[in-house]
């Protein structure tokens, strides 16, 4: 027997339009997978935010070249990736949906939750941020209500506002704060201005200050600062890793960069052999990448998880998400169903 795979476009719609420095958008693309085999399906997904270069057609394209007969369990992850890249050398995205279709089959062909087999200890679960979105004052004061469940808030930064951002949500809460600037602070200067700024703030870290091929400012920056400086845009792949050793101290690591679980397994790794900070962060997604990246939460410092809070049509049933956690469940595979 060999293993079907099913392709579906799925467009996730968000709560609030998503504003970052620069940008906005009302919903993202998906493609969501069904992996078949022996009568068990696992679930996967591709979240395509469009500044990652991912999209339905180049996804589809990609897909269109995968051939898994060769593929029998229990999966070699490993030989998994050399495969999909060989294939061709970007589309982390979907790369992704198919290593977490496959852990969940393999989950369910085991009878075995995916956290199992990375050594992950729910009880070790952090607490997850959720993000407030650049907005006018009174949409995000609506913005802090909706994240009640949330007992840190992540805040985009690195625009004209920023002060004014945080005073908004200083008014009516003492939550503590992550900030991501997004790479939208203007200099140097300015940013460490801020990141000092921030600290007053309690803020407790921020994501990219600068340009992501800034590296002598952004380590400028990690060098100066009293609160942790991470890399998000600069680190994709496990073969940027070693890159943040001296330049932040610490990474964001997300499943749609990393082309899945097991990728972002071994630069959970590789980063604490480098002594780096780990904060895994998702893009726009379901209940199933987030519960993914949950599977590997506990192995990291700082979570921020929040793709089925700002979403409204998560097609699978949300988590269980108690006192700021993600509640990882002992069914077989991710546990989406
Ligand atoms: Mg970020």
């Amino acid at each position: 027997m060999s293993i079907r795979i099913h392709a579906k476009p799925f467009e996730l719609l968000l709560k609030y339009p998503f504003s970052i420095s620069g940008y906005s958008r009302k919903s993202t693309p998906l493609m969501l997978l069904e992996l078949e085999l022996d009568g068990l399906i696992g679930f996967g997904e591709a979240s395509m935010v469009p500044y990652h270069g991912e999209n339905p057609a180049t996804a589809s394209e990609f897909l269109s070249k995968v051939k898994l007969d060769w593929l029998q369990p229990p999966f070699n992850f490993d030989e998994l990736r050399v495969y999909l890249d060989g294939l061709a050398p970007g589309n982390s995205n979907i790369k992704a949906a198919i290593d977490i279709a496959l852990h969940d089959l393999q989950g369910k062909l085991d009878n075995k939750p995916c956290y199992t087999y990375f050594g992950s200890n729910p009880e070790h679960m952090p607490l997850t941020s959720i993000t407030i979105g650049m907005d006018s004052p009174a949409v995000i004061l609506q913005k802090v209500k909706d994240a009640e469940p949330a007992h840190i808030l992540k805040v985009k930064l690195g625009g004209d506002e920023d002060k004014r951002l945080i005073e908004t949500i200083r008014s009516v809460c003492d939550k503590p704060l992550f900030v991501d600037a997004n790479q939208g602070w203007r200099d140097r200067t300015h940013a460490l201005e801020m990141v000092h700024w921030l600290q007053e703030q309690g803020v407790l870290l921020i994501e990219q200050p600068l340009d992501k091929s800034n590296w002598d400012d952004n380590a400028w920056i990690t060098e100066h600062s009293p609160i942790p400086i991470l890399g998000d845009e600069s680190i994709q792949r496990l073969a940027d890793v070693d890159k943040a050793k001296g330049v932040y101290h610490g990474i964001n690591i997300k499943l749609m960069k990393s082309a899945g679980m097991q990728e972002a397994f071994q630069m959970i790794k590789r980063a604490r052999e480098l002594d780096l900070k780990i904060l895994i962060g998702c893009m726009s997604e379901t209940s199933c990448a987030t519960l993914a990246a949950a599977a590997l939460a506990p192995l990291c410092d700082w979570a921020d998880l929040d793709g089925p809070f700002l979403t409204k049509n998560n097609p699978f049933p949300n988590p269980k998400f108690k006192n700021g956690k993600w509640v990882l469940n002992n069914l077989p595979g991710l546990g989406v169903f």
